[in-house]
């Protein structure tokens, strides 16, 4: 059968990862893209993101967690690049709040994923960077931790091209029936794919518009001390502390701690510059002197300011437009997509061609917003 002509619209790690196994596929592949791919402005921007199967109750994601990490390690031998560092993830349950943290163990049984539960007092002789005396348990995921960010959209951007597959610059709009056009005229493909990130929302203002939130979040990176290595990604894992709205991720390759207080920001996708929020820097740097005594006095050596487009219920989008039938969406990252992308890639490539339907969780409509406990990510 001849080779079909898919146009995928959007070069972070959604867009990317559909492109490259659309062409390994043996279709004919070209990715269109507003920027230079690896930009600053894409949510798939920064260093690194956390890769782990903790989904609370979950066992979707938990079992595509756990496949994608099977992926990038084959991506990262293929490629000879450093994709992913196997530093382990922390989940830290706070005292009376424990529910999704207790759903992500049962999780974790059920579809066998190795973990260790530690005691406040286990936590501290392990990993005494941390202070826990609000924490009343910890899970350890060694099998977690991170995935250098940049360096795998750049290097699934290669492999793409190295496929055969075509790179191209240009900003897709659409018209009013949410036709994608590019200057000025209608794209023609057999499929085209809408892997817009954040940018979605804007240029579906019917389809999925109503559906999404686009929000802005700070992350810092702060100095280890002098002449330590305990907070390096050897001695250090990832870490997720719910019970104060905040995630992290050691120091890799000389960035120092990553922190985030996830307090959601307005922002405007084309006008903002990335500049942190002087508010969240300072909730972010409180929060680092709480949670890590070693950090003290330790200076912002870096800072992201980046968004996140949130469905109701944190599900990802892959649907076909409902007007236009060769239109497929596929996105919506709720702040989870970056560490799937091996899977949801193929995911994708698969409805695209027909192989499969889209599962029920990610269409368009029916969308409605899960309790804490019901969510993959517990909020
Ligand atoms: C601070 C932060 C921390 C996160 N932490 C994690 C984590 O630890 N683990 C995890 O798994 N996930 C994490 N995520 C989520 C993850 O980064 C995203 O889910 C993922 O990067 C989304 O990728 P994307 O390809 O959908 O979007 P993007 O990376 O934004 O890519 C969209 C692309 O589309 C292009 N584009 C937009 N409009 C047009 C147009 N009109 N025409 C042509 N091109 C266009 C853009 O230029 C961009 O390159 C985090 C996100 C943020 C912001």
């Amino acid at each position: 059968m001849a080779p079909s002509n898919i146009i995928v619209v959007g070069g972070g790690i959604a867009g990317t990862m559909t492109a490259l196994e659309l062409q390994r596929k043996g279709e004919q592949v070209t990715l269109i893209d507003r920027w230079e791919p690896g930009h600053s402005r894409a949510s798939s921007t920064d260093y690194n993101r956390v890769i782990r199967a903790i989904s609370g109750r979950d066992e979707f994601y938990t079992r595509w967690a756990r496949e994608s990490r099977l992926r990038w390690l084959e991506l990262q031998a293929e490629s000879g690049q450093n994709l992913m560092y196997e530093c382990g993830a922390l989940i830290l349950a706070s005292e009376g709040h424990c529910d999704w943290e207790d759903a992500t163990s049962q999780t974790f049984d059920t579809v066998g994923v190795p973990y260790f539960k530690y005691s406040q007092s286990e936590i501290q002789q392990r990993f005494p960077q941390f202070r826990v005396p609000d924490i009343a348990y910890a899970l350890f995921e060694p099998e977690a931790g991170m995935l250098m960010a940049h360096r795998c959209v750049l290097t699934c951007i290669d492999l793409f091209k190295r496929a055969g597959g075509v790179v191209k610059r240009g900003r897709v709009t659409t018209d009013g029936s949410e036709r994608p056009m590019l200057d000025g005229k209608p794209l023609e493909a057999d499929v085209i794919i809408i892997a817009t990130g954040p940018w979605m929302s804007e240029m579906f203002p019917r389809t999925i518009k109503p559906i999404t939130t686009v929000i802005g979040v700070n992350v810092i990176y702060t100095s280890t001390p002098d002449g330590s290595d305990a907070f390096d990604m050897e001695n250090m894992p990832c870490w997720i502390d719910h019970g104060k709205s905040s995630f992290g991720l050691p120091s890799s390759e000389g960035s120092g701690v990553k922190a985030a207080v996830v307090i959601p920001d307005k922002i405007d996708l084309d006008n903002d510059e990335r500049l942190i929020r002087r508010e969240c820097l300072s909730r972010t740097r409180s929060y680092i002197q709480h949670r890590f005594p070693g950090l003290v006095g330790e200076k912002v050596v870096d800072s992201k300011f980046n968004q996140i487009i949130l469905t109701p219920d944190t599900h990802f989008i892959v649907d076909w437009h409902p007007e236009h039938d060769n239109v497929l969406f596929a996105g919506g990252c709720s702040g989870h997509l970056f560490k799937h992308a091996p899977v949801f890639g193929s995911f994708v490539a698969g409805v695209a061609v027909g192989d499969y339907g889209t599962a029920d969780r990610f269409k368009v409509a029916g969308r409605r917003k899960l309790s804490p406990k019901e969510s993959p990510s517990g909020r």
